[in-house]
Formats: C-alpha cells, structure tokens, sequence
C-alpha cells in the first residue's frame, strides 16, 4: 500500500459510458449530499479508479459546477499533477494477496487528519475485496463513526465477496462494462485499426484496461499458441496438451509476481472453452474470439458441449482459486488431476 499512485492511464477518455454516474454526482454534489462512503463496483477496467480520481477532482475543485470539476483551479491542476495532499490511493502491494491490518491503520491515520486545502480528505481504496479478517472488521469501525470531512471511495470488482456489514454501510454505484461500440472507438484512437482484432474488443469484455493489457502483453500469441495446442492431435488422446498448458503456467508460477499473467491464461483458455462450447451445440451465440472462427469450429468437434463446459468450468474454477489461494503449486496440481481425470488420462 502507498500513497497516491495516479496511473498514467488517467485521461478523460476513460470517463465515457459512465454518463449517468455522472449525472448521479452532479445531482448529489449540487444538493450538498455527499456522503461518507461509495462503494464503485463493476469489472475490472471498466473505469472505476479513474472516475474516483475524477469525483475527488469535482469535490475538491474551487470553481466546480453541475458540468463537473473546472480543471484549471489550483486543486484541479493538483490532482491532474497527481500532488494533491488531500487525496490518498491505496492498493494491495503488488507481492501480497491481501491488505493486512497495518494498511488499514494507515489509511485510518491518512483520513484523521483535517484537510490541508480546506474542503474533505478523500481516501480511494482499490480491490477492497482483498481485506483479510482482521482487516475489514478494522476497517468496519471506521464506516461506522465517519469523520467530519473525511470521504471514502472504495473500489471493488465483486459486490459479493465484500461482507455485508462493510457493503450496508456504503452508497452503491455500479460501473457497467462499456458497450463493444465504445471500445472500438478507443481501441480505432489508441491503435492502428488493423492491429486490433475482433477477438480482443470481444474478449475485452467492455474493459478498456483489458484491451491495453492484451495488446501489450503477448496476448495474441499466446492465444494462437493456445490455439495450436488444442488443434494439436496429442490434444484428447494424450496428457501432452495437459502438460504443455502446465509447462506454461509453471514456468509463469515461478515467478509469484506473475501471478496474474496465470490468471490471465486462464481467463483466456476459459473464453476459448467457452466459444468452443457455443460452436459444438450448433448454436448461433456471439464469439469472444469472432476471428478465430474457423478454427475454432474444427477444434470444436473434437469434443461434446458437456465436454467443453466441464473444462470451462474447471478453468474458472482454478482461476478463482488461484485469485485468493497462497498455495499456487497446490491448486495447479489439482488443476492437472482434474484436468486429466476429465479426459481419463494418467
Ligand atoms: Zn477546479
């Protein structure tokens, strides 16, 4: 946890498709009612942080208006510049599974302080669903007696995994994933349109974080490789695809902080399950990976519909295993126990 780490990524862009959580704040900050504690869910990437930092911008903003923050004032400027003293980030350490208790007294000490520039102190909280025990009954105590100026933003990708107590005590904004159309116009801006393929604003699920971390981090490759291990013949007859796939995530396991490249994998096969799931039933169902069709169709009659959702269930399963669970050899074990138990390999 540290203080304020403003990505790069802040740009205005990302505020798009969330048009009427900006309505909703401009009618709360005109009638004087802010309250003590949000709570912005939604999938990750969508543009939860970056609307956060925007509504501290709004609220800390000398000449704010219905429109939003004026971006000229000194505290706009402030934030803008990533200096702002009354705005504190916090995020899990890269390296730690969970925010311990020590970070939660740290946030507790951050927000006792009065505001320097006048106006609240605004602690922005990212992935609160991975307060441990200890941590989140801390953290209750402090939404349960709310300081004078104090304002918190917590981010969280999963509603339900946050405890109900923490969850009552917060006002809800949901962050909806941005329509294909929006992430097309980002991805038509950001990238050469014939770089980006059909399968990435597919798969990107409406999250602009998704796209970026796909076009830089091998993702396309990695797909195709993925791709060819199944189209390969070992592939149903031979544990070599199970092997192959778990050489890869063996090879990212060894490095803790590549945790989540693994998920990542993951996440990608799950998709490729999937769509060859929808393909085997025949059924006409939109693709997360529309330009791989063709071979995806081949593969696809290697096994039954069944067949298919068992192992994307398996596949998500690891995935939320691994999210939470420290014992990373342990869970890819079982992935491969299971995983070779579907096909009665050994
Ligand atoms: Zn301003």
């Amino acid at each position: 946890m540290g203080g304020l780490e403003l990505e790069a990524v802040f740009s205005y862009d990302c505020l798009l498709g969330h048009e009427y959580v900006e309505r909703f704040f401009a009618r709360v900050i005109e009638g004087g009612k802010v309250g003590h504690a949000y709570l912005f869910f939604g999938p990750r990437g969508v543009g939860k942080k970056t609307f956060a930092f925007y509504l501290a911008q709004w609220l800390l903003c000398r000449d704010s208006s219905r429109e939003g923050p004026c971006l000229e004032c000194v505290s706009c400027q402030k934030v803008q510049h990533n200096n702002h003293p009354d705005i504190s980030f916090f995020s899990p350490a890269e390296d730690r599974l969970w925010i311990p208790l020590e970070a939660v007294m740290q946030i507790q000490r951050e927000v006792s302080y009065a505001p320097l520039e006048g106006g609240y102190r605004i602690a922005i909280v990212d992935e609160v669903e991975r307060m441990n025990e200890e941590a989140a009954n801390a953290f209750l105590k402090t939404l349960e007696e709310p300081q004078g100026n104090a304002i918190f933003i917590l981010l969280a990708e999963n509603i339900y995994s946050l405890k109900d107590t923490i969850v009552s005590r917060v006002q809800k904004v949901r962050f909806a994933p941005l329509s294909l159309e929006r992430v097309w116009g980002y991805c038509r801006r950001e990238f050469s349109e014939e770089g980006v393929l059909d399968g990435v604003v597919y798969s990107s699920m409406g999250s602009l974080e998704r796209v970026r971390q796909f076009m830089d981090s091998g993702w396309l490759e990695r797909r195709d490789w993925l791709l060819g291990m199944l189209e390969g013949e070992e592939f149903r007859f031979s544990s070599g695809f199970v092997e192959g796939i778990l050489g890869q995530l063996e090879s990212f396991s060894k490095r803790q902080a590549r945790r989540k490249e693994l998920v990542e994998t993951l996440e990608l096969l799950e998709t490729l399950f999937r769509d060859l799931g929808v393909l085997s039933s025949c059924s006409r169902g939109i693709l997360f990976h529309p330009d791989r069709r063709d071979r995806l169709e081949e593969i696809s009659r290697k096994c039954s519909f069944v067949e298919w959702f068992h192992l994307f269930h398996l596949c998500w399963q690891t995935r939320q295993k691994l999210a939470y669970n420290l014992h990373l050899e342990l869970t890819l074990e079982n992935f491969a126990i299971e995983f070779q138990q579907e096909w009665g390999l050994s």
